[in-house]
């Protein structure tokens, strides 16, 4: 199009020379000739040369302003400049967002060239190895020496687990993808993970460990049985052997069950108005069936409100404390299950003036199979997950479970509920 006008111009002009030499005179045609070619070599040479010397700084200098095609094509140059300038600054923004989305990951992510050098690394990387600055080899920040043989071994199939000089305590799980020419590095915090794995493992062998005594009992007595002629009382014995045994399993899998339902369930307890008189009459009819006689078992209430939660949860949590009272009080002790309200949170306390807890057991004793005296509770058929059991309830139910104890002193176990939970006294 550029050209077609500067060729229409040039014609118009040689036309207007053949006009004029044949018109007028050959020689006015002729000098009319040589100054329109000389005013179009002097005019294109002019836009040539602010071409060129825009060409030489294109980034510094503005784009020269021309007239007739030669501003045309200026215009066309500029458009161009501009819409790339949008485009590039797009450009930006999106990398920004992706720098600032990368940049809040928790993982660590650090991309190194082909001779291990940091390329970049997002925010976790540089506050958890310290790093800055680029071209740094990786090995300046991750000292390690398990860290560095992985890296040269090259075998990037499994992950590293390391633990960090500047992070003690903490586990780490570092992975390195090839990619390209470098590799795409990220580390990960998997301290929580890795307790939990262990926590599992735990579970897994302390259930089996639990299992093991009844089962051999089980099978050694059901294998006497059947390979022996016994007297009448010997035989009895052994099934009651087997019986107990049997029994002990069957709490064991039923408190596993609670447990495991409990832990499985993350609604809300169910929000049932639960009378505590009612409640408590019925927890201590059954600890008295259970104590046999064998202790003073007393109830308490001082504030006559009702509470909300979800009542089999919070019967099975008195129940669990109640028992464990029974079991660990000598003979002729006393058992007390109460309730008041004090600064606006509700206390249900099962207090007993059994054997007590030395205090160094006391933050573990909720934990699933933790005993103090392991002979004790399995003869008490104990299964060493009822703390455990009532921990969870209170939990659920935003309680906390308070344990005062001390050897010889008996114990006091607590579960206090929250203000929201506190319901004004009924009428009676
Ligand atoms: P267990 O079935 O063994 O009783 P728990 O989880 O109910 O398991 O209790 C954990 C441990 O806490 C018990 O083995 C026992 O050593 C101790 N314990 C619980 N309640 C009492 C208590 N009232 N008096 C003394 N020790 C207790």
């Amino acid at each position: 199009m550029i050209w077609i006008r500067q060729l229409l111009w040039l014609g118009a002009a040689l036309l207007v020379a053949a006009l004029l030499a044949y018109f007028i005179s050959p020689t006015i045609g002729l000098v009319w000739s040589a100054l329109v070619l000389g005013g179009a070599v002097a005019f294109n040479g002019y836009f040539l040369w602010q071409l060129n010397e825009w060409a030489v700084l294109p980034d510094k200098r503005r784009v020269p302003i021309g007239t007739g095609s030669w501003g045309l094509a200026f215009e066309r140059i500029s458009r161009y400049l501009r819409e790339r300038a949008d485009a590039s600054e797009a450009l930006e923004a999106e990398l920004e967002g992706v720098h600032a989305a990368v940049d809040r990951l928790p993982d660590a992510l650090i991309a190194l060239d082909r001779f291990d050098h940091v390329l970049w690394s997002n925010r976790s990387a540089q506050e958890l190895h310290g790093i800055f600055g680029t071209s740094r080899p990786i090995h300046h920040f991750i000292r390690q020496p398990d860290f560095v043989s992985f890296l040269d071994a090259g075998k990037f199939d499994n992950p590293l687990q390391i633990s960090l000089a500047t992070h003690p305590g903490r586990i780490y799980r570092i992975r390195i993808f090839p990619s390209g020419d470098g590799k795409l590095m990220i580390t990960r915090d998997v301290t929580d993970q890795t307790k939990i794995d262990a926590m599992r493992s735990d579970f897994v062998a302390n259930v089996s460990h639990e299992l093991r005594t009844p089962v051999t009992i089980v099978c050694g007595f059901a294998e006497t049985l059947l390979e022996l002629e016994l007297d009448e009382a010997t035989r009895r014995e052994h099934l009651e052997s087997i019986l107990r045994s049997s029994r002990s399993m069957q709490r064991i899998i039923d408190d596993l069950l609670t447990l495991a339902t409990l832990e499985a369930d993350l609604d809300q307890p169910r929000d049932q108005v639960i009378d505590l008189r009612e409640l408590f009459a019925a927890m201590i009819d059954e600890a008295t069936a259970f104590s046999g006689g064998r202790h003073r078992i007393s109830m308490t209430i001082n504030d006559a409100y009702q509470v909300r939660g979800d009542a089999g949860e919070l019967e099975s949590a008195i129940r669990n404390l109640l028992t464990n009272a029974v079991r660990y009080t000598p003979d002729g002790g006393a058992i007390e299950l109460s309730w008041r309200v004090r600064d606006g949170e509700g206390w249900i306390t099962v207090r007993d003036t059994g054997i007590g807890i030395d205090a160094d057991h006391l933050p573990r004793l909720s934990e699933r199979f933790y005993r103090v005296d392991r002979g004790r509770s399995r003869s008490t058929g104990g299964t060493g997950l009822g703390l455990a059991i009532v921990k969870r309830i209170a939990s659920r139910h935003g309680a906390g479970l308070h344990i005062v104890s001390a050897p010889g002193d008996g114990s006091s176990f607590s579960l206090r509920l929250p203000a929201s939970r506190i319901l004004p006294p009924s009428d009676e």
